[in-house]
């Protein structure tokens, strides 16, 4: 009996132990729900974006831990993630689509930079037939948002690697017949991302991306200097924010300190 007992006990305390060591390996952030050691808590901002922000991520995207999405979403106040490949017969984004005056941020053969004439053109939405040509065609292509008018803009991002994201936007018509907008050159190619392994041109992050589109959209008239990645208006904290980030991200590495070399030397 007393054997019994003290094996018991041993038992217990033995389950207990492990319990105990397993939920502390385990320890979630109670905020981002991710392990305390990748808890992204500390590089989010808070920032009240006028523009709505969806982002369409690719299933593939979710498992990834590098998080420059999760990043985003805890920091704009107006943001929705849908995770889905062809969005035409997704009913959130349908919802979406009928709430919104939806643009979407996809470098198609379509798409237009996103310079002032397109954000004049998308928030004011009025037709101009003594405009040029250049103004003309711009008009066309955002035909859908005229029709539109009435609904407050929301920006659309694919988040997913390139082959991924143009397989998104070829299953999804709907996708195909939003407007769409690109980032000007000396955005497109300001990318701080060096998580995947590839640098190379128009790599930016769904984070940048995403922070630039917006300080273009929202940039007051009063404000002369055009984007760029020092000059990013209110979305500026968010974007040194992930710089931190990438900096954090690369700490878990092995390989990271000849990266970073590397990344001094270009
Ligand atoms: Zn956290």
């Amino acid at each position: 009996m007393d054997l019994y007992k003290t094996n018991k006990v041993y038992n217990d305390r033995f389950i207990y132990c492990v319990l105990f060591k397993y939920s502390m390996s385990r320890t979630l952030c109670p905020n981002c729900h991710r392990p305390e050691k990748a808890c992204i808590c500390a590089f989010t901002a808070d920032i009240a974006n006028e523009i709505q922000v969806v982002v369409l991520q690719h299933p593939s995207e979710v498992s990834h831990t590098k998080g420059t999405v999760a990043l985003l979403a805890k920091s704009l106040r107006k943001c929705q993630v849908l995770v889905g490949e062809s969005f035409d017969d997704e009913q959130e984004f349908l919802q979406v689509m009928a709430q919104y005056q939806l643009v979407l941020l996809y470098p198609s053969e379509q798409a237009h930079f996103l310079d002032e004439d397109v954000r004049i053109k998308l928030h004011n939405c009025q037709s101009n037939t003594q405009d040029g040509p250049h103004t003309q065609l711009t008009q066309y292509r955002l035909q859908v948002s005229i029709e539109n008018k009435s609904k407050p803009l929301c920006l659309v991002i694919l988040d997913a690697t390139w082959k991924k994201a143009y397989r998104m936007f070829m299953l999804s018509t709907k996708l195909q017949q939003l407007p769409q907008v690109c980032l000007p050159d000396h955005l497109a190619n300001a990318g701080q991302y060096h998580i995947r392994k590839v640098a190379k041109k128009n790599a930016l992050s769904s984070l940048e991306a995403s922070c630039y589109a917006l300080a273009i959209l929202e940039q007051d008239e009063q404000d002369c200097l055009p984007i760029s990645p020092e000059h990013a208006g209110k979305y500026q904290p968010l974007l040194e924010k992930f710089q931190q980030f990438n900096q954090f991200q690369l700490s878990f590495r092995p390989e990271h300190k000849s990266l970073l070399r590397k990344l001094d030397d270009s």
